[in-house]
C-alpha cells in the first residue's frame, strides 16, 4: 500500500497539488504550513559546491588485503586478510557541479576506509603528483584554472600566465596534455596517493610510502575530439558509466601497491622525496602489493552519501602518519575546515562519514548535534570518562625537525629540478604518437585564447621539459595563426622571427 504523504513533522497532508485558498480563485493563506515547509525546504536543498572537486561521484565497495605488509605498517587496515568497507568519490577538479565529465583535468580519486581504529581517507588524485608543492599558492593556481572575475569565463591565458610563472608545475601539466589528461571512464583510470605517508610497524620502525591504485579495467583514455563530442553527448558520462557498470554487476576493482622508502633515506636521497611535483622512479622503490578495492554498491541518494560525504587527509589511523610534504601539512587544516563551512560542524556525525568504531571523544554540541553526549564533559577527570590509551597509542607518527623561521623552497638537492622528471616522461615513457598526440593537445590549447607575453613564456616552458617538444609546439602554433593571418607572419614575434631566421 502506498504511504500517505506526511509534512517533514510526520503530520498526514491535505493535499500533494493544491494550495489552502480562500476559494478556488483566492488568494494563498499564509496559514498554510505544508506549502511553506516545501518552499522553505527548496531554497535549502544546496549546500555550497566544493571549492574545487565540484563535480564528482562515487560508490562503496571493499578493500581487502591480499599481501603482507606487517613489516611496514601495524595499520588494521592493511593486516593480512583484513576487509574493511569503504566510500570512494571520483570528481573533475576545475568545473562546477554541472560541468562535463570529460574536461581535460586531473580527476579526484579520493578513498574512505571504515576501518576497525577509525575512519582513514586516502584522498588521492589520478596522477601520482601535482602542479604545486606549497600549500600557499594553491589557493592562486585553482583561482587560475576556474573563472575569471569580469566576465566569469573560464580562461586558457590565465591557466598558462600561472603555470609558466609556476615552473614546478611542468611535470603535472605534461601529464594532463597527454593522454592520460582525459580517462575514458573512472574505472580505467589509475589512482595515486600522490603525497608521501609515513607508516609505523608493531616495531615502531618508519617508513615513508607512495600509493598507488592500479586499475584492473586496464588504462583507457579519451581523445580530445572523442572527449569534446562526449561533454556534450552525455555531460555525466563518468558517472553514469560507474553507476551503470555497478547496477549490471559489472563490480570495478583496482589492485593497491605501494613504493616504500627507508625512514633514513629520505635525508639523502638524490631529490627531496616529500615534493610533490615529483615521482619516486619504480626502479629505485618498486610497487609491493597489498589487496584489492572493489566498488560493489551504488549510492541511493546522491546528496547523503556523496554531496555530504567528508574526505579529510588528517583522518590518519594509528601506524600511518603525515609527512613533511608542505602540501600534504596544508591540506591536513583546509579539507575539515572546508566540511564545517560546507555542511556544518557536526558533519562526522553524518552516516556517510560516521565511523564504524566506536566514538568516546569530548566533541560537545554545535549545530546538528544529534548523538547526545553524555558527562562528565572535560579531561582529565575522575568521573569515569575516557582515557587516551598512553601505553598503546602514545606515540605519535613523526619525525625531528629544528629551524629558523623561513619563508622559503624546499632546500634543493642534487636532482631536484622542474622540468626532470617530466622529461623523462615525454622521452621515456611515451612513444612517438603519444608525443604527437601531447603536442597537438598543447597546441590546441594554446590557440584558445592564449596571448603575449604568455604565449612565448609557454614555449619556453615545453623547451625546458623537451627541446624537440617545445620547437614543435611553437612551430604548430605558429602554423595555425599564419593561417589564420598569413599578412603578420613573421612580424607579431620577435622570439619566433628568431627561431626563423635560425631554421
Ligand atoms: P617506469 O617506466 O617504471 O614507469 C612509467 C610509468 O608511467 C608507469 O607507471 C606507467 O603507468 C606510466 N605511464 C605510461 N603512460 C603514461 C602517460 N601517458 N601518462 C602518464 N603516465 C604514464 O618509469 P619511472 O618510475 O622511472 O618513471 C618515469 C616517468 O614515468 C616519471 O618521470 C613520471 O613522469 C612517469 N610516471 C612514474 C610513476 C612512478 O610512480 N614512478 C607513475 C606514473 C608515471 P602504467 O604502468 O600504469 O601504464
Amino acid at each position: 500500500m502506498t504511504e500517505p504523504t506526511t509534512t517533514d513533522a510526520g503530520i498526514p497532508v491535505e493535499s500533494d497539488e493544491h494550495s489552502l485558498t480562500v476559494g478556488p480563485d483566492g488568494p494563498i493563506l499564509l496559514q498554510d504550513s505544508y506549502l511553506i515547509e516545501q518552499m522553505a525546504q527548496f531554497n535549502r536543498e544546496r549546500v555550497p559546491e566544493r571549492q574545487p572537486h565540484a563535480k564528482g561521484s562515487g560508490a562503496f565497495g571493499r578493500f581487502e588485503v591480499t599481501g603482507d605488509v606487517t613489516a611496514y605498517t601495524k595499520a588494521a587496515v592493511f593486516q593480512p586478510g583484513t576487509k574493511t568497507d569503504l566510500l570512494v568519490r571520483f570528481s573533475t577538479v576545475a568545473g562546477e557541479r554541472g560541468s562535463p565529465d570529460t574536461w581535460r583535468d586531473p580527476r579526484g580519486f579520493a578513498v574512505k576506509f571504515y576501518t576497525s581504529e577509525g575512519n582513514y581517507d586516502l584522498v588521492g588524485n589520478n596522477t601520482p603528483v601535482f602542479f604545486v608543492r606549497d600549500p600557499l599558492k594553491f589557493q592562486h593556481f585553482i583561482r587560475s584554472q576556474k573563472r575569471r572575475a569580469d566576465n566569469n569565463l573560464r580562461d586558457h591565458d590565465m591557466q598558462w600566465d600561472f603555470w609558466t610563472l609556476s615552473p614546478e608545475s611542468a611535470h603535472q601539466v605534461t601529464w594532463l596534455m597527454g593522454d592520460r589528461g582525459i580517462p575514458r571512464t573512472w574505472r580505467h583510470m589509475n589512482g595515486y596517493s600522490s603525497h608521501t605517508f609515513m607508516w609505523v610497524n608493531a616495531a615502531g620502525e618508519r617508513f615513508w610510502v607512495k600509493y598507488h591504485f592500479k586499475t584492473d579495467q586496464g588504462v583507457e583514455c579519451f581523445t580530445q575530439d572523442e572527449a569534446d563530442q562526449m561533454a556534450s553527448a552525455d555531460t555525466d558520462y563518468h558517472t553514469r558509466d560507474l553507476y551503470e557498470a555497478i547496477e549490471r554487476g559489472d563490480h570495478p576493482s583496482w589492485t593497491l601497491k605501494v613504493q616504500v622508502m627507508p625512514f633514513d633515506d629520505a635525508k639523502t636521497y638524490r631529490f627531496n622525496p616529500f615534493d610533490l611535483t615529483k615521482v619516486w622512479p619504480h626502479g629505485d622503490h618498486p610497487l609491493i602489493d597489498v589487496g584489492r578495492m572493489t566498488l560493489d554498491r551504488n549510492p541511493t541518494d546522491h546528496h547523503t552519501e556523496i554531496e555530504q560525504a567528508a574526505f579529510e587527509p588528517g583522518n590518519l589511523v594509528p601506524g600511518i602518519g603525515a609527512s613533511p610534504d608542505k602540501m600534504l601539512l596544508g591540506r591536513l587544516f583546509s579539507y575539515p575546515d572546508a566540511h564545517r563551512y560546507r555542511i556544518g560542524a557536526n558533519y562526522r556525525q553524518l552516516p556517510v562519514n560516521a565511523p564504524v568504531a566506536p566514538v568516546h571523544s569530548y566533541s560537545k554540541d554545535g549545530a546538528m548535534r544529534y548523538t547526545k553526549v553524555t558527562d562528565p564533559v572535560y579531561a582529565p577527570n575522575s568521573k569515569g570518562g575516557p582515557r587516551a590509551d598512553v601505553a598503546r597509542y602514545g606515540q605519535p607518527a613523526g619525525w625531528h625537525t629544528d629551524g629558523d623561521l623561513v619563508r622559503t623552497a624546499y632546500t634543493l638537492r642534487e636532482d631536484d629540478d622542474d622540468f626532470g622528471q617530466a622529461g623523462t616522461m615525454v622521452r621515456e615513457v611515451l612513444d612517438d604518437d603519444q608525443r604527437a598526440r601531447l603536442a597537438d593537445n598543447v597546441v590546441g590549447h594554446l590557440l584558445n585564447g592564449v596571448s603575449e607575453p604568455v604565449l612565448t613564456r609557454a614555449f619556453e616552458y615545453w623547451r625546458n621539459v623537451d627541446k624537440d617538444l617545445g620547437d614543435r609546439i611553437e612551430a604548430g602554433v605558429r602554423a595555425k595563426q599564419d593561417e589564420k593571418d598569413p599578412k603578420a607572419a613573421g612580424q607579431a614575434n620577435p622570439a619566433r622571427s628568431s627561431m626563423q631566421r635560425k631554421a
